[in-house]
């Protein structure tokens, strides 16, 4: 089973990908995480995407489909969960070719819905675990008082540096122009369902278990 999580920045995309990487067995193809691993290891590619993403922009159809491709040769587990890509119609063509190509098909894309008030609260408070990729949050989700992940123990937390406000008013305007028509293309296709990212992740989970279930 392989499926698209859908949503704006802070939608909680990463957080839902890694709930059923653990429980369905999925691997989780993140091109976000992959750019920012091509980045800090100093890459060219790294280097040239560095700075566009800091402003909040998209990069390149280009440079994403070329991750995603190399990422879909070899066993897949329990399916794929696409986590921030597509994020244009010709990523989403990209992918439907790509999939096709290796007699894979998609069988739901997951919108996350949220509203711009409640991103900006999630993403200015977010700080995510080195060692894992646990999300936690100055408000909602305080790292613990011993400093250690309540998944790994690892104590060392990051913020993301496109995680401030300029730069989320820059990737919401991005997912708005460009990403958010994929909600009509998907729907068109008969495999769009959405459900509501506001609610607590526990509910998130269980609604989109029974996209996955049906
Ligand atoms: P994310 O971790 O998904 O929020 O992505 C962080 C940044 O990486 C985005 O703001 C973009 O600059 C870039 N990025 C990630 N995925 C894509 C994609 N599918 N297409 C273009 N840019 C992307």
């Amino acid at each position: 089973m392989n499926i698209i999580l859908l949503g704006p920045p802070g939608a909680g995309k990463g957080t839902q990908a890694r709930h059923l990487v653990e429980t369905w067995n999925m691997i989780q193809l993140s091109t976000g995480d992959m750019l920012r691993e091509a980045k800090s290891s100093g890459s060219e590619m790294g280097q040239r995407v560095a700075e566009v993403m800091a402003r909040g922009d998209l990069v390149t159809d280009e440079i994403v489909i070329g991750l995603i491709r190399e990422k879909l040769v070899g066993d897949n587990a329990g399916g794929f969960i696409f986590d921030g890509f597509p994020r244009t119609l010709a990523q989403a063509d990209a992918l439907g070719d790509l999939l096709h190509e290796v007699g894979e098909t998609l069988e739901a894309v997951v919108e996350m819905r949220v509203d711009d008030d409640a991103l900006v609260n999630r993403i200015t408070g977010r700080s995510t675990c080195a060692g894992c990729g646990e999300v936690c949050h100055d408000v909602t989700k305080p790292v613990p008082a011993d400093g250690k992940c309540t998944r790994c123990g690892n104590t060392e937390f990051t913020r993301r540096a496109d995680d401030n406000e300029d730069s989320l008013r820059q990737r919401l305007m991005e997912y708005y122009k460009k990403t958010s028509p994929l909600i009509g293309y998907y729907h068109a296709k008969g495999t769009l369902r959405s459900v509501d990212g506001l609610a607590a992740i526990e509910t998130v989970q269980t609604s989109i278990a029974k996209v996955l279930d049906n």
